[in-house]
């Protein structure tokens, strides 16, 4: 792979939600194998969606990886899962995976691949989910000690939640076609956080407490009419509120690959997802092009617009680019955020009226 070397885009372009929430990256640019990075920084963890080359991440982002959740094993999107295996290797970490049936099969056969017998007992270990047509999960542990033998168990977990991490993130998937095969959509979600301004506190001649804790709870309650007792003085949780907490807001972003533009696919990502704040988006082929979208189940500029207004997104970044277009790829980029901008200036049935007639385009 050629890395950065041959991608015209900045770095900037790669790095491109650069906030404390999401610094998520895509580190083989706009035209590279699939892979999106994301470092959750209150965890010191990161996850990423879809394994393709992973030459261009450093070993120390490598090495916060927990969780991985990919869309489909096609080659370009599930290439890299040998770097990860051989970089944890050593350290003898679980590796939580999600992936469409067989998921848990494919990750057998990788790890089957090779021959293990100078590594301890449980020295891998993989904990891999398969998501099922019906929305259900099962999940397996594979571990070298067993020659990661399949012992296959439902899931506590669903499509509608397929974990949660302990600053209370959360994953969620869609399940889409892509030319007769399962290719998951991701939606990962930061619930709204209080955040507690200290040197508002000196205001009320106030240090932080145990009554930090008591303001939060009782505003967690909505109990805003409530008084608090600090220190033999009382204060109204309202006002108190007002100055010393600062709500952020919930986040959030979708990931949507590998999936053909039809009407049972749009529903899915609908249902599932309702709303995102961002989305990303493969874009494989320019909206002139969209009879070789059709052909490969890939989606077109005009698709990645139509679905981020859909879901009602902010921002629209694309990836995943046919590598038919070379340096026409900035043509590429530009076209969606242009059809983007009008379908963002569309009302709901101008929206509808523009979903339709690219259902209709496509079927005739
Ligand atoms: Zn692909
Ligand atoms: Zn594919």
């Amino acid at each position: 792979m050629c890395g950065h070397v041959c991608q015209p885009f900045r770095t900037e372009d790669l790095k491109f939600m650069g906030d404390d929430v999401f610094a998520v990256q895509i580190p083989n640019g706009l035209k590279g194998d699939p892979l999106v990075y994301v470092p959750q920084r209150p965890l010191g963890e990161a996850f990423c969606f879809d394994l393709g080359s992973l030459e261009a991440l450093a070993h120390k982002d490598l090495m916060r990886i927990t969780h991985v959740f990919v869309s489909h094993t096609h080659m370009d999107h599930f290439i890299g899962f040998d770097r990860l295996l051989r970089v944890h290797l050593p350290h003898a970490r679980l590796m939580k995976m999600w992936g469409p049936a067989p998921f848990i099969e494919r990750v057998q056969a990788k790890l089957r691949a090779y021959t293990w017998n100078l590594i301890k007992p449980d020295q891998i270990r993989f904990l891999v989910h398969e998501l099922k047509e019906d929305g259900s999960v099962t999940e397996a542990l594979l571990t070298n000690t067993n020659n990661f033998a399949i012992q296959a168990f439902p899931s506590k977990s669903s499509i509608h939640k397929l974990c949660e991490w302990a600053d209370g993130s959360s994953m969620r998937a869609a399940l889409l076609d892509h030319k007769g095969i399962p290719s998951v959509a991701y939606k990962y979600l930061v619930p709204g956080r209080m955040r507690v301004l200290v040197e508002k506190m000196k205001d009320f001649g106030l240090e932080p407490g145990e009554w930090v804790g008591q303001l939060q709870a009782r505003l967690r309650a909505h109990h805003q009419d409530d008084t608090l007792v600090i220190e033999g003085r009382s204060f109204s949780v309202r006002d108190l509120a007002s100055k010393v907490i600062e709500w952020e807001a919930q986040r959030s972003f979708a990931y949507v690959t590998d999936a053909s533009f039809d009407e049972r696919n749009v529903k899915a990502l609908f249902e599932a997802f309702g709303s995102s704040e961002q989305l990303i988006s493969e874009t494989s082929f320019l909206d002139k092009d969209f009879a070789r979208a059709l052909d490969k189940a890939h989606l077109t500029s005009r698709h990645a617009a139509l679905l981020g207004r859909l879901l009602r997104v902010k921002k629209l970044h694309t990836f995943h680019f046919s590598a038919i277009y070379g340096e026409e790829s900035e043509v590429l980029l530009q076209e969606s955020q242009d059809i983007f901008q009008e379908l963002q200036k569309a009302d709901d049935s101008s929206f509808q009226a523009a979903l339709q007639a690219e259902f209709l385009r496509i079927k005739s």
